[in-house]
């Protein structure tokens, strides 16, 4: 059994002064696999000094150094991609093809930072006024479960670009996976309190980085309702937020679209990362003239889908990550189906010969309607729901008929038709057609999704402050 009992602060590796544990439970057989040492506020408060004091001289270097500490930290983490996708799916359950996708985009994320670094304008006039972009200060980043190393890489990346020092509280789940990421960050030689991580519970670490009156900014990733508390508890020091929250994404199959494109597009948007994905395109709205066709379809290629063990190079689906989460995606299965939507594919309980480990059947409602529960709240599993639409307007109406807008699809045989329903859906990111993993374009959501937007040149101006001087 592997135990994780230090944080990385002020370029150390140090053991932890909280005591309680937390065991580690490998998802796809529900064994324990290690425990965790969980820190506490003392544990915080030395990350926070860590990084008050290294952001004196780290605010003030220059873009080519920080880009030079980008590039090692692109390469400490480079080494390490195949330890870092095996150990996501041993402790989380992601599949190896999102796990290994995942861990390279994490490493790829400093090269972007570094790229997108020279596209700031850190300095410009304005009328008589010298205008410059400075670090916020130290920046608190609170990160979830499902792609773990990732988030953390790519708050990382934006805050260091900008300037900023950091104190990261990835999730108590992920302590395996930030384990091996403190040793990447330890291998890249920065200087030491410019990135410090804690383990460690929200209500404590994540607590005390959001109190703590020497963080001036926090970057959290995770659910709407832990965003808004984050939200309430940084207006006491006025912290800067960025919030990355929940989703519920539309995607809206046009009439015109050629369905043997269309579909296995739904579900793979549907089902991303295991359905624990905010960005999965869990509401299916369907032509009602097209709809025999799209269940005809769906059901064929959920059938051909491999759920199981996620170390399977051809998995797609593999186990939901705890058992609290596989008991909250069951009971919305059993909520769509007491509300009176219809099950076409799946259901309650496991998939046979899966009842070892947290696997959800992959299940599609149809005769769903918008005001159903299933409909409206983000179930973070593979459930999707089909709601059919008559008109163009109404499925338009529908997709935005939601408390969430942080991504949508559309799915069509023409483009220009694609981009004027595009233009119409209020959310951060709409692809047509196919899934782009873009990230220089900004990715942030509208309404309850969050504030603000990470990705390319937009994230790294989420750690800078405007600052005018005037004087000949
Ligand atoms: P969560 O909100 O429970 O936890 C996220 C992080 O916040 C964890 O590190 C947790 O320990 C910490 N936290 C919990 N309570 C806290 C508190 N009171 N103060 C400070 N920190 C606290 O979310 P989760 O269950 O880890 O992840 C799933 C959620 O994340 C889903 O709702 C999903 O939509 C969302 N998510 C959003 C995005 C996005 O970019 N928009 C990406 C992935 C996941």
């Amino acid at each position: 059994m592997k135990t994780v009992t230090t944080h990385y602060i002020n370029g150390k590796l140090v053991e932890s002064h909280g005591k309680e544990t937390l065991d580690l439970v490998r998802p796809t057989d529900k064994q324990v696999i290690g425990r965790v040492t969980l820190g506490d506020e003392d544990d915080t408060r030395r990350a926070v000094q860590a990084a008050k004091e290294a952001f004196t001289s780290f605010s003030k270097t220059t873009v080519e150094q920080r880009g030079q500490y980008l590039q090692q930290l692109y390469e400490a983490f480079a080494t390490r991609i195949n330890d870092n996708a095996a150990i996501m799916v041993e402790e989380y359950g992601g599949s190896y093809q999102f796990s290994k996708a995942s861990a390279t985009r994490a490493a790829q994320s400093f090269l972007q930072a570094k790229k997108h670094l020279s596209e700031v304008p850190f300095q410009k006039t304005a009328g008589t006024a010298t205008v410059s972009l400075e670090p916020v200060g130290v920046a608190g980043l609170i990160t979830p479960w499902n792609a773990s190393t990732s988030f953390v890489c790519s708050k990382v990346a934006a805050a260091l670009a900008a300037g900023c020092t950091v104190v990261c509280k990835p999730s108590e789940l992920s302590a395996m996976q930030t384990q091996l990421a403190m040793e990447c960050f330890d291998a890249a030689g920065l200087p030491p309190g410019v990135v410090n991580i804690v383990n460690g519970r929200g209500d404590v670490v994540g607590a005390e980085i959001t109190r703590n009156p020497d963080v001036a900014k926090i970057s959290f990733t995770g659910s709407t309702v832990v965003g808004k508390s984050i939200m309430r508890d940084a207006t006491a020091t006025l912290k800067r937020v960025t919030l990355e929250l929940g989703g519920k994404s539309p995607h809206i199959i046009l009439d015109d679209a050629d369905l043997s494109k269309a579909v296995p597009f739904a579900l793979s948007a549907g089902f991303l990362n295991n359905g624990q994905a905010c960005i999965a395109g869990t509401r299916l709205l369907v032509p009602e003239s097209r709809l025999d066709e799209v269940k005809r379809l769906i059901k064929e290629a959920i059938q051909a889908m491999k759920v199981g063990n996620p170390a399977d190079p051809d998995t797609v689906l593999g186990p939901i990550v705890t058992e609290k989460q596989y008991n909250r995606v069951e009971s919305y299965i059993r909520k769509g189906i007491e509300e009176g939507a219809e099950i076409l594919f799946g259901g309650e309980g496991a998939p046979q010969g899966l009842e070892a480990g947290y696997f959800v059947m992959p299940t599609v409602f149809v005769n769903v309607t918008n005001d159903m529960t299933i409909a409206r709240e983000e179930i973070f599993g593979p459930v999707l729901c089909i709601i059919s639409y008559k008109t163009e307007a109404e499925a338009i109406a529908i997709a935005n008929d939601s408390a969430y807008g942080l991504q949508a699809y559309v799915s069509t045989s023409d483009t220009d038709r694609g981009k004027k329903v595009a233009n119409q859906i209020v959310a951060g990111r709409v692809m047509i057609n196919s899934f782009y993993d873009e990230p220089s374009a900004p990715f942030g959501g509208f309404k309850q999704s969050g504030i603000g937007r990470e990705f390319g040149v937009y994230g790294i101006q989420a750690y800078l402050e405007t600052k005018a001087t005037f004087g000949d």
